[in-house]
C-alpha cells in the first residue's frame, strides 16, 4: 500500500539546516496497525504529513497504491488525498461554528465521493454520536470532538487513515474510546497508521516503528498479532467506490452554500463589511439623483430663458455705482431696435422692452408687481407662450390696447381659484383686461419669475410708464453658431450710432448672449454632477477597502480553517471561489440594501428640502455593478492569499 524509499526532508531554520527526515525507507502493508513512536522533535509528524500527502519530501520516492506520488502537483494530491487518506489530528481541527453532522460531510465537497444523505449521521452513530448530530464543537467533550474528527476521517471510505497523536490532548477514558474505534476500523480492513508517544497505545497496534533524528531505529512487529490474513469482507481500494465527476454547477452552488455558511455563522463581522459598500452605494445613489435633479431644474431655467437670444442693454458703464458719463449710451429706443434689425443680417427678429413696476387692484385685493412692456414676438422668443388664454399681436401693441398677459403669481394673489382671464383689473389705476396666463418658470434666484404682468409696448411706454426710450432690446439671432458675428455686428452699430469712442464701447453698453449664460449654468451643473459623483465615488471606494480590510483579517483569523480544507483535499481553486464568492455575496447584498437606503433617503431628502431628485435606473445599475465588482476586486486579493497557504503551514497557524 505504502512503499517509501530514502525519504529526505529538510527545514532551513535561519542558518542552520534540519533534517526533519534523514533517508527513510518503509513498507507499509494492506490493512496493517502501525504505530510510530519516538521523541518530540524525531520527525514523526513530518513524516506522517508526506506520507499523507501533506507535504512534499526534497528527496527519495513515495509510491501509494503502487504509483509514484513524489512529484505530483498541488491539485493532484489533493484529489488523491480526499479519495485516499482519511486524517485524524492532534488538534481535532473541526469547524467551530459548524455542527457535528456537518463538520463530518465537509470533506464531500472536495472529493464528489456519492456517499448517501445519511452516511454522516451513520458514520456519527457508529463512533457512538449519534444523538449529537447538531451539537457545535464547543458543545463537545474533548474526546467526542475527536470522535467526530474520526468520523469525518472516515466520510469518503478512504482505504488508509493517518492519526497523529489523535489521543494527545484526551483523558485515559476518551483515549480508551478512541483506539477501540481505531481497533475496530483496522479489523474492518482499513489500513491505519498512528502516530503515539505512549507505549499502551503502541501495545495495542500490530506493528510499531520507532524514529529518532529523522532516521527509523526500530521497526518490531507486535509478537501475538501475526500479518493479517485475507482481508475481511469488504474489500477497499479506489475501484469499488464511486465518485461523481462533479458538474461545475454542482460544484458551484456547494461554494455558495459553503459561503453563505460562512457569511451567516460570522454574522457581526459580515454586517460590519457589509456597512462600508452599503454606505457607499446609498451615496452614489442619492448624490446622482441630486445632480441629476440639480441638471434638469438648470435645464428648466434655461429653456425658459429663450433660445439664440442676445440682449443689448444701455448704461452698463457702471463701476462700482459711478457712470462713466458722457461716452455712455444712457438710453436705447425704438429706432436702435428697428436699425438693428434692419442692418444686422444675422438677426431674425427683436422685441424692445421695457420695465417698470406697477400698482394692481382686483376687487379688494392689492398687489405691486413687474410690469414688462414688450413686442408681440416677446412670446415665442423668450418661451413664454401662454398657458392658458392668448398673447397680445401687432395691432394691439399699435393700437395701445390695455391688455395684460399675467403671470402665475399674480393669478394667484389676485384671482385666487377663480378664473382670471376676461377679467378686468387696474395697473396703476389704469384698466386691463387679462387675455392670458404666462407659463409658470420659477423662481430664479431670489427672483420670482412669474411675478410678472406681461403688457404691449406702446401701451406700456405711453399710457402707463410714460417712457419713451427702451430699457433693453431682445434680439433673436437665426442660429446659434451667428451668435458671436451678431454679437460683434450689434456692438459696431451701437458704436456708430452713438459714435463712441472704441476703448470705451465695452463699458457703455452691453450685449449680453444668452448662450453664453446657459453655458455657464449648465457647465456650474455639470461641475456640481462630477463633485458629488467623486465624493460618492470615494466612499465607494472606502466602503471597499472596508471590506477588503475585514477580508484580509478574516482569512487571517480563519488560516486554519483554510489549512483544514486544504488536508481534506480542497483545491486551490475551491478555496478561491468560497472566499471571492463569500466577497461577492457581502459586498452585492450590501449594494442591494445601500441602493434601497439611497432611493428612501433621496426621496426623504427632496421631500424635506423641496430639491429636485432624480434616480436614474443608470445610476442603480452603476452603483449594483460597482459594489459586486469591489466585492470581486478587493476579495481577489485576501482569496488568493488564502490560497496558496501550504496545508501543514496553515493548520499550525495560532
Ligand atoms: P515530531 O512530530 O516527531 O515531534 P516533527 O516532525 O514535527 O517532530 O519535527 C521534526 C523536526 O523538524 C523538529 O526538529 C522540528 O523543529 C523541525 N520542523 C518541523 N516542522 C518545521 C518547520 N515548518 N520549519 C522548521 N522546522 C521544522
Ligand atoms: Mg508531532
Amino acid at each position: 500500500m505504502i512503499q517509501i524509499t530514502n525519504l529526505s526532508k529538510t527545514y532551513v531554520m535561519g542558518d542552520t539546516p534540519v533534517k526533519a527526515l534523514d533517508g527513510v525507507t518503509l513498507t507499509i502493508e494492506k490493512g496493517e496497525f502501525v504505530a510510530i513512536m519516538g521523541p518530540s522533535g524525531s520527525g514523526k509528524s513530518t513524516l506522517m504529513h508526506i506520507l499523507g500527502l501533506l507535504d512534499v519530501p526534497d528527496e527519495g520516492s513515495y509510491k501509494l497504491l503502487g504509483e509514484e506520488v513524489s512529484h505530483l502537483s498541488e491539485d493532484e494530491l489533493a484529489l488523491l488525498r480526499s479519495r485516499t487518506i482519511g486524517f485524524i489530528f492532534q488538534q481535532f481541527n473541526l469547524l467551530a461554528r459548524r455542527s457535528a453532522l456537518q463538520n463530518v460531510a465537509l470533506p464531500l465537497i472536495y472529493s464528489n465521493f456519492q456517499a448517501s444523505d445519511d452516511h454522516a449521521q451513520e458514520l456519527l452513530g457508529q463512533v457512538g454520536l449519534g444523538n449529537r448530530l447538531d451539537h457545535k464543537p464547543s458543545e463537545l467533550s474533548g474526546g467526542q470532538q475527536q470522535r467526530v474528527a474520526i468520523a469525518r476521517s472516515l466520510i469518503n471510505d478512504p482505504p488508509l487513515v493517518f492519526a497523529d497523536e489523535p489521543t494527545g490532548n484526551l483523558d485515559s477514558a476518551s483515549e480508551e474510546e478512541i483506539i477501540q474505534i481505531l481497533t475496530r476500523l483496522n479489523e474492518a480492513g482499513i489500513t491505519v497508521v498512528i502516530v503515539t508517544h505512549e507505549p499502551e497505545i503502541g501495545a495495542r497496534t500490530k506493528r510499531i516503528i520507532r524514529m529518532r533524528d529523522g532516521k527509523i531505529q526500530s521497526d518490531e512487529r507486535v509478537e501475538h498479532h501475526p500479518l493479517p490474513g485475507p482481508l475481511p469482507s469488504r474489500e477497499r481500494g479506489k475501484e469499488s467506490r464511486k465518485f461523481s465527476s462533479g458538474s461545475f454547477f454542482k460544484e458551484m452552488a456547494e461554494h455558495f452554500r459553503q459561503a453563505f455558511g460562512s457569511i451567516v455563522s460570522n454574522k457581526i463581522r459580515s454586517i460590519l463589511s457589509m456597512l462600508g459598500i452599503l454606505i457607499g452605494v446609498a451615496a452614489v445613489i442619492a448624490m446622482l439623483a441630486l445632480g441629476a435633479g440639480a441638471k434638469s431644474s438648470v435645464e428648466t431655467q434655461l429653456a425658459s430663458l429663450g433660445s439664440n437670444l442676445l440682449v443689448l442693454r444701455p448704461g452698463a458703464a457702471r463701476t462700482q455705482g459711478v457712470s462713466l458719463g458722457a461716452a455712455a449710451v444712457s438710453r436705447l429706443t425704438l429706432e436702435d431696435a428697428r436699425d438693428v434689425k434692419q442692418n444686422v443680417e444675422s438677426v431674425s427678429r427683436v422685441s424692445p422692452s421695457v420695465t417698470g413696476r406697477g400698482q394692481v387692484v382686483y376687487l379688494d385685493k392689492n398687489w405691486s408687481t413687474q410690469i414688462q412692456g414688450v413686442g408681440p414676438d416677446y412670446a415665442s422668443m423668450r418661451a413664454s407662450e401662454p398657458s392658458s388664454g392668448r398673447f397680445f399681436d401687432e395691432e394691439e401693441n399699435q393700437k395701445r390696447a390695455r391688455v395684460a398677459v399675467i403671470g402665475k403669481t399674480i393669478v394667484r394673489e389676485l384671482f385666487g381659484t377663480n378664473n382670471p382671464l376676461g377679467e378686468y383689473f387696474k395697473i396703476n389705476k389704469v384698466l386691463f383686461q387679462v387675455i392670458g396666463v404666462l407659463p409658470e418658470k420659477g423662481a430664479n434666484g431670489f427672483r420670482d419669475q412669474d411675478d410678472v404682468i406681461v403688457i404691449p409696448l406702446n401701451t406700456a411706454m405711453r399710457r402707463l410708464l410714460g417712457k419713451d426710450y427702451v430699457d433693453s432690446i431682445d434680439i433673436e439671432v437665426k442660429d446659434a453658431s451667428l451668435l458671436d458675428t451678431a454679437q460683434n455686428e450689434i456692438q459696431e452699430l451701437v458704436q456708430r450710432r452713438y459714435r463712441l469712442d472704441p476703448n470705451q464701447q465695452q463699458k457703455s453698453f452691453e450685449v449680453r448672449n444668452m448662450a453664453d449664460i446657459q453655458a455657464a449654468l449648465s457647465e456650474t451643473s455639470k461641475t456640481l454632477s462630477w463633485l458629488l459623483a467623486s465624493i460618492a465615488t470615494i466612499s465607494l471606494v472606502v466602503g471597499g477597502i472596508g471590506i477588503m480590510n475585514i477580508m484580509l483579517v478574516s482569512v487571517t483569523e480563519r488560516t486554519r480553517e483554510i489549512g483544514l480544507r486544504k488536508a481534506l483535499g480542497a483545491k486551490r481553486r475551491d478555496i478561491l471561489m468560497q472566499f471571492l464568492i463569500e466577497a461577492m455575496v457581502v459586498s452585492v447584498t450590501g449594494g442591494l440594501i445601500g441602493v434601497s437606503l439611497g432611493w428612501t433617503v433621496t426621496y426623504l431628502m427632496s421631500k424635506l428640502s423641496g430639491w429636485a431628485a432624480i434616480v436614474s435606473s443608470g445610476s442603480i445599475i452603476l452603483a449594483f455593478v460597482f459594489s459586486a465588482g469591489i466585492g470581486i476586486v478587493f476579495g481577489l486579493w485576501p482569496a488568493k492569499k488564502a490560497s496558496q497557504l501550504n496545508p501543514i503551514q496553515a493548520l499550525r497557524h495560532e
